[in-house]
């Protein structure tokens, strides 16, 4: 049984510390308004971990905005492939669909792909990406291989009761794509896409049902949540609280980040023979 409670860990903020002009002037550039300098976060290798519904992807989205630096989702990758009807969409589906996880060499396939495509040479984003142990292991060898190792893995901690209502409200137009959530009031009663001209109904995605929703978070909690042991034993876990309002948990994203010291490609370098 899933444990429905509220997950909450101390939050390791950024102490505020004493801008200097090139500070301020980046702080102008990105629109940004926080007390640490944030140029750091540009070209940065980041994992962000957390429970589906967490709300890695709206964050990805926003330091892609700000930092440039590429966003690299799992799920939207293999939703794409299924949409395209490749070999590995076609594998993938039925796991995704059951809100299982899709086996190792698939991901692993696909995410090699991406890694190797030229905007990633200078930093990433990877959300939904590890999600178990032998993905995380098998991600370092690949960066190792390159020299390039993570910098951070955000671990976001959310209230699961909170994530289940959210994604289970989820809706999203048939014909323009759009997602409106039956719990926000703005979305009004009816469920029809008020973007489109013959306001076709809005259908529910079979993983946002909520059974599936259920076993994705026990999947999560199963699988990927031990992750957070794992990278806190290579230093590199940061927590934050992602409960809250969007901006708000993107200053909290943004100061911790900015507090991370550049990754030593050194301690993470291939072990191959001399
Ligand atoms: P997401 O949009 O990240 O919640 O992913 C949607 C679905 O894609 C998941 O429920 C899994 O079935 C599959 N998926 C995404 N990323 C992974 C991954 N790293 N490993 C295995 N399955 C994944």
């Amino acid at each position: 049984m899933l444990p429905v409670q509220r997950r909450r860990a101390s939050i390791p903020w950024a102490r505020p510390r004493c801008l200097s002009v090139a500070q301020r002037q980046r702080e102008a550039c990105t629109g940004l308004t926080l007390k640490a300098p944030v140029g750091s976060v540009s070209g940065m290798r980041i994992v962000l971990m957390g429970a589906p519904g967490s709300g890695k992807g709206t964050q990805s989205q926003r330091l892609v905005e700000r930092f440039g630096i590429p966003q690299i989702s799992t799920g939207d990758l293999l939703r794409s492939a299924v949409a395209r009807g490749t070999e590995y969409g076609r594998r993938a589906k039925a796991a995704m669909d059951s809100g299982q996880l899709v086996a190792d060499e698939i991901v692993l396939g696909i995410i090699r792909e991406r890694l190797a495509e030229r905007d990633a040479a200078h930093g990433f984003i990877l959300d939904g990406f590890p999600r178990n142990l032998a993905q995380a292991q098998a991600l370092r060898t690949m960066l190792a291989g390159i020299g390039a190792p993570l910098d951070a893995v955000v671990l976001f901690e959310v209230d699961y009761a909170e994530i289940i209502k959210r994604i289970s409200g989820r809706r999203t137009c048939p014909q323009c794509g759009r997602v409106f959530n039956l719990h926000d009031a703005s979305s009004g009663s009816t469920p029809r896409c008020d973007h489109c001209d013959d306001h076709p109904p809005l259908v529910q995605r079979r993983d946002d049902e909520e059974g599936t929703v259920r076993r994705r978070l026990e999947v999560y909690e199963r699988e990927t949540r031990p992750l957070a042991q794992h990278y806190a034993a290579q230093g590199l876990l940061r927590t934050i609280d992602a409960d809250g309002p969007v901006e708000e948990v993107t200053a909290r994203l943004v100061a911790t980040l900015s507090s991370v010291p550049p990754a030593q490609p050194s301690a993470h370098a291939p072990q191959t023979a001399p």
